[in-house]
């Protein structure tokens, strides 16, 4: 198999697999690289996998720089000559409750443990680096196979129930490679949601599996349709009524530009109640203490007009006096400098006011002063 690094990358990994030998351990690629090789896709980033200690492995080489190490996972990162390159020591890992952050229970297993620990077989083939400077496969769980035939298949029954986010994961790979759930992972899934254990859930896991999962403004939608029509919320919470609809006609009308942050705020928000505002100059009050996503979501939520007239009318209206002008026209410093530019914004907001640039603004002080 020939795998297109850089003349530079392919050195330094020959290198590596030397030293990998002389050292007695068996290093790897594993995961989405392979997965993207095999797809025919180029390799972005380049992780080892060490079949053993990688900070151990690693140590003992004079030529790398090693810039961070998570002891308890037994990864590094790395530099190589100019070349950022993570490893990571095989690993076996244990979920005590469905959905929480997984035990590391054994460092160093054998390359077959840590294949296992996978989310499905597309992601749990390994290449071995050999320092012959040949590869040789190892694919236990037929994830070729799986690659050609476009299908994402979970390794072992309770996968789902030990890390739901692995449906998330799954509908990402889905519509990013045009591949689909085999049946019997869709009836998995449909089990699993059934009846969603949370106690021990890292929500914050979930939130950064959708933030991947939305990332792509291309595909949010599509990925939102179907979070919401395959009821995928589920594995947060039992009942959320979410419109796939409402809240991209609302990212639209609110020109929204990160969508992945406005529609996990949607999922994760609860929403809330806006006090009864009179005026234009209330409302921008108001609001103004929202950021765009956030009146975004309460849009969506409450179709509430004041959200869009703010957003899309009154927002960017901003006086060009400053105070310094009213000391000019005789005010004194104190409250009253505040109270006077308040007014005059007021004025300003109003709908087809006259107050509409720097002098308007002076002559309705002059007119209104209540000096
Ligand atoms: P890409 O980066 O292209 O989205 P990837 O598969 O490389 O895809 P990563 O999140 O970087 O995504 O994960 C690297 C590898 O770690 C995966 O290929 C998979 O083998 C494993 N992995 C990641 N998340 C999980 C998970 N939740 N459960 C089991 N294995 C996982």
């Amino acid at each position: 198999m020939k795998i297109k690094f850089s003349e530079k990358t392919d050195k330094i990994i020959k290198n590596l697999a030397l030293e990998a030998k002389n050292f007695g351990v068996k290093i790897y690629f594993v995961g989405g690289l392979v997965r993207d090789i095999i797809m025919g896709i180029e390799p972005l980033d380049v992780d080892i996998l060490v079949e053993g200690n990688a900070i151990d492995f690693i140590s003992s080489l004079d030529f790398v720089d090693i810039k961070s190490v998570h002891k308890d996972f037994g990864t590094i990162k790395t530099q190589i000559e100019g070349i950022e390159i993570d490893f990571a020591s095989t690993r076996k890992e244990f979920y005590p409750l469905s959905g929480c952050l997984p035990e590391v229970v054994e460092l160093g297993c054998s390359i077959e443990d840590d294949l296992i620990r996978r989310d499905f077989t597309i992601n749990a083939i390994a290449l071995e680096i050999l320092a012959d400077g040949n590869y040789r496969l190892i694919d236990k769980f037929s994830g070729c196979h799986d690659i050609k035939n476009k299908t994402l298949k979970v390794l072992h029954k309770n996968s789902y129930i030990d890390d739901p986010t692995r449906i998330l994961r799954g509908l990402d790979f889905k519509l990013r490679f045009n591949f689909d759930f085999s049946e019997n992972d869709k009836e998995l899934i449909n089990e699993y949601l059934k009846s969603p254990s949370r106690e021990g859930l890292s929500v914050d896991r979930v939130i950064l599996t959708l933030n991947k999962l939305f990332s792509s403004n291309l595909r949010a939608k599509e990925a939102f349709r179907e979070f919401v029509d395959k009821k995928y919320y589920r594995i947060l919470f039992d009942n959320k009524d979410l419109s796939c609809k409402k809240i991209f006609d609302a990212i639209e009308k609110f020109k929204i530009e990160d969508y992945s942050k406005v529609i996990i705020k949607y999922i994760l928000d609860e929403p809330f109640d806006v006090p009864e505002l009179k005026t234009r100059f209330e409302i921008y009050k108001y609001f103004k203490q929202f950021d765009a996503d956030e009146i975004c979501v309460y849009y969506t939520n409450t179709k509430d007009e004041r959200a869009l007239l703010y957003f899309s009318k009154l927002k960017d209206i901003k006086l060009n006096i400053k105070g310094s002008d009213l000391l000019n026209l005789g005010y004194k410093e104190g409250k009253l400098i505040g109270f006077m530019l308040d007014k005059v914004l007021e004025a300003k907001l109003e709908e087809n006011s006259s107050v509409l640039n720097f002098n308007d603004e002076i002559e309705f002080v002059k007119k209104n002063t209540i000096l």
